[in-house]
């Protein structure tokens, strides 16, 4: 039998288990959210019952090789803890992660940023399989980012590298919730674009219905769609030219936003950049929606114990 290993996806309100395996299926998922869990139990209470139940209703947790913990948040994953930014997740700010699953489990843990998973497990068996160069970017409530570089991931000093989403691109621009001002993530998150939409037409209040009201050519939201893609569109053009990907790849909800976003987008983006990193580049939705998290989670422990022998 292959080995397995449980795969932990930490969110602001739920966390995602899955049993993965050193291929990078997925055999078993279950989710629970920390509101249902009781207001009592702290997040890493939540987290160790989960861990326990999934184990016992498989093959038991002695059997099982490791877990690759990936979660919102500043994560220091050299240390394998969260930093001072602890993201929305509840009293989360410098919780010993590694050290506390470690001495729960008897495992090998490791722990690393949800968007850096979330790359990792598209580039082990999602849209990013075969490539050795992508530059990753979710669009959701903020912009997430991951960068493989060399077919390894840039994760930098402490592991906090790839938030794509706090580079500024607007001097003097809106306030962002890291302290900076201008940042890429206030003018390219699907937040920001419903934001824009509201205060236009009050009916535009979600991505769905701006979306389809572009599709049926109403003009002020296909205007709205167009301003974001091209805000989105100077992110990535700058990014193109500082880590020559063969692959940009999307994520979020709206990547499924084929013909309206990723198409436009790539169009964008290629006539903005040097012509000779437009030669190759492609684009691409990600492919393994709430999945991705937890795969990555397994394939950032596999390449630590790689490297390490242990962790
Ligand atoms: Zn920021």
């Amino acid at each position: 039998m292959n080995k397995r290993y449980i795969g932990v996806d930490i969110g602001g309100t739920s966390v995602k288990l899955g049993i993965v395996d050193d291929k990078g299926q997925v055999h078993l998922r279950k989710e629970v959210v920390y509101t249902e869990a009781g207001s009592s139990a702290s997040v890493m209470d939540v987290i160790i019952k989960s861990i326990h139940e999934l184990a016992d209703g498989s093959i038991g947790i002695e059997a099982f090789s490791g877990i690759g913990v990936s979660a919102a948040g500043c994560i220091n994953s050299v240390e394998g803890k969260v930093a001072m930014n602890g993201g929305n997740v509840p009293n989360w700010s410098q919780t010993e992660v590694c050290h506390i699953l470690r001495k729960e489990f008897d495992l090998p843990v490791s722990l690393a940023n949800d968007a850096n998973c979330a790359i990792l497990g598209e580039f082990w068996t999602g849209a990013a399989e075969g490539y050795t160069d992508v530059l990753g970017i979710t669009l959701g409530t903020g912009v997430g980012g991951g960068v493989i570089t060399g077919g390894r991931l840039l994760e930098g000093a402490h592991g906090f590298a790839g938030e794509l989403g706090h580079f500024p691109t607007h001097a003097g621009g809106a306030h962002c919730i890291c302290g900076l001002d201008g940042c890429f993530e206030r003018y390219a998150s699907t937040a920001s674009m419903i934001r824009s939409a509201v205060d236009v037409d009050p009916n535009l209040r979600n991505g769905r219905i701006l979306f389809e009201a572009a599709g049926a050519g109403e003009m002020h939201a296909k205007s709205i769609l167009d301003n974001w893609i091209t805000e989105i569109a100077y992110g990535i053009a700058g990014y193109v030219h500082v880590f020559d990907p063969q692959l940009v790849l999307i994520g979020g909800g709206v990547s499924a936003q084929k013909e309206m976003l990723i198409e436009p987008l790539r169009e964008k983006v290629l006539s903005m950049i040097m012509p000779d990193f437009a030669e190759d580049l492609e684009f691409k939705a990600a492919a393994l929606g709430n999945d991705a998290g937890m795969v990555g989670a397994v394939y950032y422990l596999l390449s630590k114990e790689e490297l390490t022998g242990n962790m």
